[in-house]
């Protein structure tokens, strides 16, 4: 059992203005205690808190600057927490801070960059090389992803995401058993062999969670994310399995309701978020003080999924996020505070082993039946029922290899039932009468063939018999070479083998590779042909994002109009930078591995022509030794020495290109996993855009009237940015990324400015004069296509002016 407090981490997020300086100060000099100062300015003292302290000081495990990076918080947080999962601990890992303060980006990452990857992708990598690693055990790995909304569990993973919408599916619900025990209904786990399909799991939960939300009903900053990792490990021939969970886990914006001051559906929202988190912080008070002995456990589903890890058998971490900016200070204050508190939380951990049931069942079994023949000897019960023709069958058997084991001490264990016993003498008794008739009319044979093969035998002259002697003896020498010859071709052969085989096997571990294993034909074809290849390497990938399109399901079926829309909606939508970015990167990396694979292959080929060639010079020497009739050499000769040392040389090589091409791949990967969550992203928000387009024209006017169109429209989006800001907590980063953006990018807004946007972008026919289909509903779309595109062009004239 490990006994340990939750342990509490801070981390500061970059300001988005850089220059607010002296609101806070780390102390790291503290003997092995860091701590955060928070200093109020005056202004602010005298203001919303209202006791006047002007600085307050919080004491962390460790606190991570602004510029502390990704795999930093993960080698110091995440990476002991996995550990101690791997070894069959429960680990749970959460963030807590304001919406904006960098929860997601800490647990999940940022969608822009590889190396922003965060704690979840990291983890994943991180425990698939284990498992890898270490073949002592046999492991089973199983992904589950969880969002809590307003007190309703939605399994992210469902399948059936791709054909309802979030409220249509069933919700995860809370069962418990006799013995406490927490089980979740409807929430589906799913088996993840590689770090591909767990990576590819965590994607496809996040585009659902992102599919589900609108602009009007942000979920992501009032839900509670749960990613949980299963592992359960066994080794072979044991019935003992261990199983532990690792959860990631999100929170809800901690900000109160007080400052978010909406009403309505909002407060609704509001209020259930902060009750979620004000139960969380009445069980952590609870536990945080002594004596207490009623845990409000039940009072929300968060902290009933939580239980373990809260007071519980678990390994914890807390990861306190800051967004240490002067507007922010009060809610960083209340951050840090929760999480003295959360500091006091001990829990109790312990292997979670259990006996593998069905092994258990055949054991049990076993036992009852013995004991059931023990008590029958015991009691002189007489079993009176015959024995079956399988068990009969199973008694001779024993009783044949009982016979004809040489050893004297063997004995015919057949077990404490008296008519087994019974049959075995009766058994033997059979052996021995027929033995006896059988065997003297053996004896009686063998002996009348012996005389017979003598009579007609001359006898042998002893010089003839000498020279047989001599023949025989200088036979037996050759023999004895050849097969030690043979002896020694066979185990290089064995060895070549077997190092073929490591490669290969090295090949298959690395998840399907992006180049074929060993076979010399298929190399051939890979240096042949890299750019078809490419695409059928990454045919998984393909395929998810073709999955990840069919969710959204609206590219295929869209009119001409709105593609030319969607074109343009995504050339001034400020993630297309990004898109764009990723995109450039990808190719590299594409082009990288094709060079790499090309010299892995290379360097395999080199390797087996070396293997050839020192087997033949292996060979040579040895056939030399016997035709000269010297000793084989037991060292290898110079040029052997030479071959050798080249050989392990091109290993090295292989080696080390073959890791840089697992990372490469991976990356490859999670970058293609980016694009198409942006990708999806954009759909939405222009699906969004494009209704509201459509709903304004229909109500505003039927006619083209470009200035008519332009307050109705401006208003709207007004009112939207109001919105939308309330709900990210005056975040405008926020505000930008979640609003479908109508209006273009501070990029294309240069171009615009630059250039003439009404000439430039209008169609230069006039309205008539476009061909239109006779589809009445492409038709409807193209014209509402013009009808949108020139009110985005008056905004972009009116911006510029
Ligand atoms: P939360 O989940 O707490 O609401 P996010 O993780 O979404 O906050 O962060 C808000 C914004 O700040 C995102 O654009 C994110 O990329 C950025 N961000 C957060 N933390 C960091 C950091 N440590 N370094 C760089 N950018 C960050
Ligand atoms: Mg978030």
């Amino acid at each position: 059992m490990v006994k340990q407090t939750i342990q509490i981490f801070a981390r500061v997020k970059p300001p988005v203005r850089k220059h607010q300086q002296g609101i806070y100060s780390i102390d790291e000099d503290e003997k092995l205690i860091p701590s955060l100062e928070i200093i109020l300015p005056r202004d602010l003292a005298d203001g919303f808190v209202n006791n006047k302290r002007e600085s307050y000081k919080f004491k962390f495990q460790r606190i991570f600057d602004q510029d502390a990076k990704q795999e930093t918080i993960f080698e110091n947080i995440a990476k002991p927490v996995a550990g101690s999962v791997l070894e069959g601990y429960n680990g749970t890992i959460f963030a807590y801070g304001q919406t904006g303060s960098g929860k997601t980006f800490t647990i999940t990452g940022g969608a822009e960059r590889y190396s922003d990857r965060g704690i979840i992708p990291r983890t994943l990598s991180y425990i698939f090389e284990q498992l890898q690693k270490d073949s002592s055990k046999m492991y089973t790995t199983h992904i589950s992803y969880l969002e809590i909304y307003n007190e309703c569990g939605y399994d992210l993973l469902d399948p059936r995401h791709e054909a309802s919408s979030l409220e249509d599916l069933p919700k995860v619900t809370i069962l418990e058993d006799p013995d406490q025990n927490i089980h979740l209904k409807n929430l589906t786990l799913h088996q993840a062999t590689t770090e591909e399909e767990a990576l590819n799991l965590l994607f496809l939960g996040d585009t659902n969670r992102m599919i589900a939300e609108t602009p009007m009903n942000q979920a992501s900053t009032r839900s509670h994310c749960i990613f949980t990792i299963h592992l359960s490990s066994k080794e072979p021939g044991s019935a003992t399995v261990r199983h532990a969970k690792l959860h990631l886990v999100d929170l809800a914006g901690s900000e109160r309701v007080a400052k978010t001051g909406v009403g309505g559906h909002l407060l609704t929202e509001a209020k259930y978020i902060n009750l979620s988190l004000h139960y969380l912080e009445q069980v952590i008070i609870a536990l945080s003080e002594k004596h207490r002995s009623h845990i409000p456990y039940r009072n929300s589903m968060m902290t009933s999924v939580l239980r373990d890890s809260l007071g519980g058998n678990c390994m914890t971490t807390m990861i306190a996020t800051l967004s240490l900016e002067k507007r922010n200070l009060d809610e960083s204050i209340s951050t840090c505070r929760f999480a003295q508190r959360v500091a006091l939380i001990k829990n109790e951990a312990v292997l979670n082993e259990e006996i593998d049931p069905r092994l258990m069942i055949k054991r049990l079994q076993k036992e009852i039946q013995e004991l059931k023949d023990e008590l029958a000897m015991v009691t002189a019960e007489q079993r009176t029922e015959a024995l079956t023709e399988a068990e009969l069958l199973q008694l001779e058997k024993l009783i044949t290899s009982f016979l004809e084991d040489q050893d004297p001490e063997s004995r015919l264990e057949v077990g404490a039932d008296m008519r087994k016993v019974h049959h075995c003498f009766h058994h033997l008794k059979k052996l021995l009468n027929d033995k006896k008739i059988f065997g003297n009319n053996t004896v009686s044979n063998t002996v009348s063939s012996e005389s017979k093969d003598q009579d007609c035998q001359e006898p042998l002259k002893e010089e003839e018999y000498r020279k047989l002697r001599d023949i025989l003896k200088q036979r037996d020498n050759e023999i004895n070479i050849l097969v030690n010859m043979l002896k020694k071709e066979k185990k290089k052969a064995q060895e070549a083998l077997h190092l073929a085989g490591m490669d290969r096997r090295e090949f298959r571990h690395s998840q399907s590779p992006p180049f074929p294993p060993g076979n010399p034909e298929e190399g051939q074809r890979m240096r042949l042909s890299s750019a078809p290849s490419q695409a059928q390497d990454f045919s998984i990938l393909g395929n998810r994002s073709s999955l990840l399109h069919k969710k959204t399901g609206m590219r295929e079926e869209m009119s001409l109009g709105r593609q030319e829309a969607f074109e343009i909606f995504k050339r001034d939508h400020a993630d297309s930078v990004t898109i764009d970015d990723n995109k450039q990167i990808l190719k590299q990396r594409f082009s990288e591995a094709k060079a790499l694979g090309e010299s892995i292959n290379e360097a395999r080929s080199k390797i087996g022509h070396l293997k050839e060639e020192i087997t033949q010079r292996h060979i040579q020497q040895v056939a030399l030794g016997i035709s000269e009739n010297m000793a084989v050499p037991l060292m290898p000769d110079q040029q052997e020495e030479k071959l050798r040392s080249q050989l392990e040389e091109e290993k090295r090589r292989y080696k080390t290109m073959f890791t840089r091409l697992k990372a490469l791949k991976v990356e490859i990967e999670h970058l293609q996993l980016l694009m198409d969550k942006a990708k999806v992203k954009l759909q939405k928000e222009f699906e969004v855009w494009w209704a509201e387009e459509a709903t304004n024209l229909q109500v505003k006017s039927p006619a083209v009237n470009s200035l008519d169109h332009t307050k109705p429209f401006l208003q709207t989006s007004d009112s939207q940015h109001e919105q939308s800001q309330l709900f990210s907590n005056k975040s405008d980063v926020n505000a930008r990324k979640i609003l479908p953006s109508p209006c273009p990018s501070p990029h294309s807004q240069k171009q615009s400015s630059t250039s003439t946007p009404l000439e430039d972008s209008i169609p230069k026919r006039p309205m008539s004069s476009i061909p239109l289909t006779g589809d009445s509903q492409t038709d409807s779309d193209i014209l509402a296509f013009i009808k949108a595109r020139q009110s985005i062009l008056q905004k972009q004239c009116l911006g510029s002016n």
